[in-house]
């Protein structure tokens, strides 16, 4: 068995996401046969990433600055914002290429199962931002799930009494399943043929 300092290396690898216990022990190996390569510049990636990342004031995307890269980029057209749940589905869109606007990260969907309530994600934020002159369009481009249909629900009610059009992602994004697991062909089709409010 492996030291105490090792076995923790092992077990917090084993938190990230497609890593199980057995790729963790793969991955620490890995490091620790290569600790000049490969294991010490990434603990310094590591930790300069995360003393520079920011959570953006305007749309909750992650970056090294506040507002964010794509906030900031006066390229981007200003009468789009997409909106999403989480940054993985803002940089799935973003590596598709397919869309120009603005974004608007929520923070999750509305659960009452698991509590979370209005209040708790940044559908305010993204009302006030929405009654911005230069604002045409508010695109819900939430999972195909219960909750992120109830949520795209929710936030239609509350910017019904603004200009926007508000439009949702054509079928083609399949049922439950999360924008950051499409592929980038499904999601320029399901942003390209995205409808208006029913
Ligand atoms: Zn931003």
């Amino acid at each position: 068995m492996p030291g105490t300092e090792i076995e923790r290396l092992i077990q917090l690898l084993a938190k990230l996401p497609g890593l199980g216990p057995r790729s963790a022990r793969r991955a620490a190996l890995t490091m620790l046969k290569r600790r000049d390569a490969v294991m010490l510049p990434l603990a310094e990636a590591i930790e300069t990433a995360a003393a520079a990342t920011k959570i953006c004031s305007v749309c909750g995307n992650l970056d090294t600055e506040d507002p964010c890269g794509l906030c900031q980029d006066p390229k981007r057209d200003d009468r789009a914002i997409c909106v999403v749940e989480d940054v993985a589905d803002l940089w799935a869109l973003e590596r598709s290429g397919a869309f120009r606007g603005r974004y608007h990260v929520l923070g999750g969907t509305l659960s009452a199962f698991d509590g979370v309530g209005p209040q708790d994600l940044s559908i305010d934020r993204l009302v006030a931002r929405a009654r911005a002159p230069a604002v045409e369009e508010v695109i819900l481009a939430l999972n195909a799930t219960v909750e992120g249909q109830t949520t795209a629900h929710f936030i239609a009610e509350q910017l019904a009494d603004t200009r926007v059009a508000v439009t949702y992602l054509a079928h083609g994004v399949p049922m439950g399943g999360e924008l950051d697991y499409l592929d980038d062909g499904t999601l320029t089709a399901a942003l390209c043929a995205r409808r208006g409010a029913a």
